[in-house]
């Protein structure tokens, strides 16, 4: 397994794949708006995209995943930020994208384990962001959404945005056993280690 990384559109989302060498596929976590961006990456690396799973329904981190599903690509997203990929909750509009009719292939919840591409990934619901947040596990990586930031948060300001059940979700993953890479959805990476001691939130334990 390779893992690529790129930043991706206007508001610089993190779009992470990852690349299996047998089939040549790769998995996407949040594709992001720029569909250029993706193709570009698919070129100069020499895979194509079969899934994208998304951590939540936002534009910057959903934008182009029609586009990818038009191509072939499988869409997944949690149960309850289905409707949001089609409708204003998605905040497209917020900054003059069109909303476009996106069903996606597959939905899934709290626990559930996808196997995708022979990687195989744990959903844990971190509602608090949006409603239907999660961060996907996978071996020793997090991939955190927009849930949790090195030494931040999410935003919770937005529709469906709650942020009682952000301090939870966060919470949540700082108490899971053992150490973590975390892979936001927006800006620098970080450790489960590191935001042990330097979260904001930990002063809500
Ligand atoms: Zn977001």
């Amino acid at each position: 397994m390779t893992l690529y990384h790129v930043i991706n559109g206007l508001l610089r989302v993190n779009t992470y794949y990852l690349v299996n060498e047998q089939t040549g596929g790769a998995v996407l976590i949040d594709c992001g708006e720029n569909l250029n961006t993706i193709r570009k990456t698919e070129k100069e690396c020499g895979f194509k995209v079969k899934a994208v799973l998304l951590t939540h329904a936002h534009f910057d981190h959903s934008g182009c995943a029609k586009d990818l599903q038009e191509q072939g690509a499988k869409i997944y997203i949690s149960k309850i930020d289905a409707p949001k990929l089609s409708n204003e909750d998605n905040l497209g509009s917020h900054f003059g994208r069109k909303n476009r009719d996106c069903v996606p292939d597959y939905t899934f919840q709290d626990g559930d384990e996808l196997i995708v591409e022979g990687f195989k990934l744990k959903v844990i619901a971190t509602p608090g962001h949006t409603d239907g947040s999660v961060c996907f596990i996978m071996d020793n990586i997090i991939f955190s959404g927009d849930t949790l930031f090195k030494e931040s948060v999410g935003r919770t300001d937005f529709p469906t945005g709650d942020s009682d059940q952000l301090v939870k979700s966060v919470l949540k993953l700082l108490h899971l056993e053992g150490d973590y890479n975390v892979y936001p959805g927006h800006e620098e990476f970080t450790t489960l280690s590191h935001e042990r001691k330097f979260n904001m939130f930990v002063e809500f334990e």
